[in-house]
């Protein structure tokens, strides 16, 4: 009866143009689905076929155009997975041709894990063009963890009663620098909290930091990397006096809604200025980014982007670690594979640079995929015995001895990775600060300014 009633009402007039809209709409979800389908295996085919041909690809991409419009316009996971695309992508990168913010965009969305091995096969491959099979060590002594600001994502910002709070004297740091420089690093990384103690008035506390580097230098030799946050400039120049090659400060994102909410209460213009100072001064410097907390992947490409105007002499990524005590400590980690896949699209952009495999947020533990994706320095590399915390990780592997030399040689030669001599950082360290004098050189007088450059840098489209 209630069949019957239905039937009955199927056939009411008001009803036989809404049958046939839904009739439609089931007509043209099947035919998308068969026309998907149908590309996916003809994308494969060409795919494979790319192999075994240039001419082939060449006729074959000719068909593929109309094909690949109409994808885009009916199925963006079909886009996410686009062979040929993801090929002429990486191809272009290894030739040395500049990546479209497109072209970054659409390796970001790769979902694939064939395809994700690719593109961290093509980072390797471009690393190996431009630096062999040598890898750089740094160092890493957390001097301070004292902090004036407050940044969401933090463990050591200044409002977080659980923090562990250490200031280390400069006989203990010379001590910590000297047995890392013993076990073979390249650099010293001297990274700090804007400690209030370093900002006094009286500007002691810029002084005993020269001191320190002063120090550092000469019972090891090595570069300095150092990372006091945003300082007056006449402090910058002192630093690179005293020895220090490197002067580290990141952004985190260059998305400035999210910059203002991961550190409240800073400029992101003096950031960004700092840098540029540092670099006009002779020092190189490190930008990084933060993932997983609370970025699109346009704002990933955007950052990335950004990075490249800046010009900076070694870039990172790190995923975000969700820390007690903090506004951020409930939110979700990201995917772990976010930060390889967004490592490996830098090194494709950043083929000459330096780009870290950090200890300090998977420990040993996850330094072989981040070498895999195209890293060539490990950072975080801390000696043990000395009380000193990670920033990340504040105590992961630190103490049990597995942020060392020896443990990560052991990773390195599973890779078919060996480290670089001090030699060879030390030129590496030479010809990029040549690179950047003569850049700043051959730069018109009326542009070489901090404020031009920062001009330029934003005015691009955002
Ligand atoms: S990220 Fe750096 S500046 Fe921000 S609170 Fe932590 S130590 Fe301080």
């Amino acid at each position: 009866m209630k069949i019957t009633h239905n039937a009955a009402l199927s056939f009411h007039p008001i009803f036989i143009p809404l049958n046939q809209l839904l009739g439609a709409i089931l007509d043209f979800g099947l035919r998308m689905c068969c026309i998907a389908l149908l590309y996916h295996n003809y994308g494969n085919i060409i795919y494979k076929y790319r192999y075994l041909g240039a001419g082939t690809q060449c006729r074959l991409q000719f068909f593929h155009g109309p094909w690949f419009l109409f994808n885009q316009m009916t199925s963006t996971s079909i886009m996410k997975t686009d062979p040929i695309r993801l090929n002429s992508t990486l191809a272009k990168a290894k030739e040395g041709s500049v990546l479209s913010k497109s072209d970054i965009t659409f390796l970001l969305n790769l979902e694939d894990n064939e395809q994700i091995d690719l593109l961290f096969q093509a980072a390797c491959d471009v690393r190996s063009k431009h630096f062999g099979d040598t890898i750089f060590l740094y160092g890493f002594i957390y001097t301070s963890t004292y902090c004036r600001n407050d940044c969401h994502f933090c463990f050591f910002r200044s409002s977080n009663p659980q923090s562990r709070r250490y200031r280390k004297a400069t006989p203990e740091i010379v001590a910590a620098a000297r047995r890392l420089a013993d076990s073979g690093v390249h650099l010293i990384d001297l990274t700090m909290g804007e400690d209030p103690a370093l900002f006094d008035s009286d500007g002691a506390g810029f002084d005993r930091l020269i001191d320190l580097i002063e120090s550092i230098r000469k019972a090891t030799g090595l570069p300095i990397m150092v990372s006091p946050g945003v300082i007056p400039e006449n402090i910058l120049s002192r630093l690179a006096e005293a020895g220090a090659s490197w002067y580290a400060c990141y952004q985190e994102t260059h998305q400035r809604k999210l910059f203002n909410q991961l550190r409240p209460g800073q400029d992101y213009d003096l950031r960004l200025k700092s840098k540029l100072k540092a670099h006009g001064i002779g020092l190189l410097i490190e930008e990084g980014l933060l993932c997983g907390a609370g970025e699109t992947k346009g704002d990933i490409a955007e950052s990335i982007a950004v990075m490249q105007r800046l010009d900076a002499d070694q870039v990172r990524v790190m995923n975000f670690v969700p820390q007690p005590g903090t506004p951020m400590e409930n939110r979700t980690p990201s995917d772990p594979q976010k930060e390889m896949l967004i490592s490996a699209v830098m090194r494709l952009l950043f083929p000459d640079r330096l780009i870290p495999a950090s200890l300090d947020v998977d420990g040993l533990a996850g330094l072989k995929q981040r070498l895999e994706a195209g890293a060539n320095v490990v950072t975080s590399i801390v000696p043990s015995g000395e009380g000193l915390a990670g920033v990340a990780q504040h105590t992961l592997d630190i103490e049990e001895g597995r942020r060392t030399i020896t443990s990560v040689l052991k990773v390195l030669e599973t890779c078919g990775l060996r480290t670089a001599t001090v030699e060879e950082y030390l030129a590496w360290i030479r010809s990029r600060q040549e690179a950047v004098k003569k850049l700043l050189m051959n730069l018109p007088a009326a542009s070489r300014g901090v404020s031009l450059k920062v001009k330029f840098i934003l005015s691009q489209p955002r």
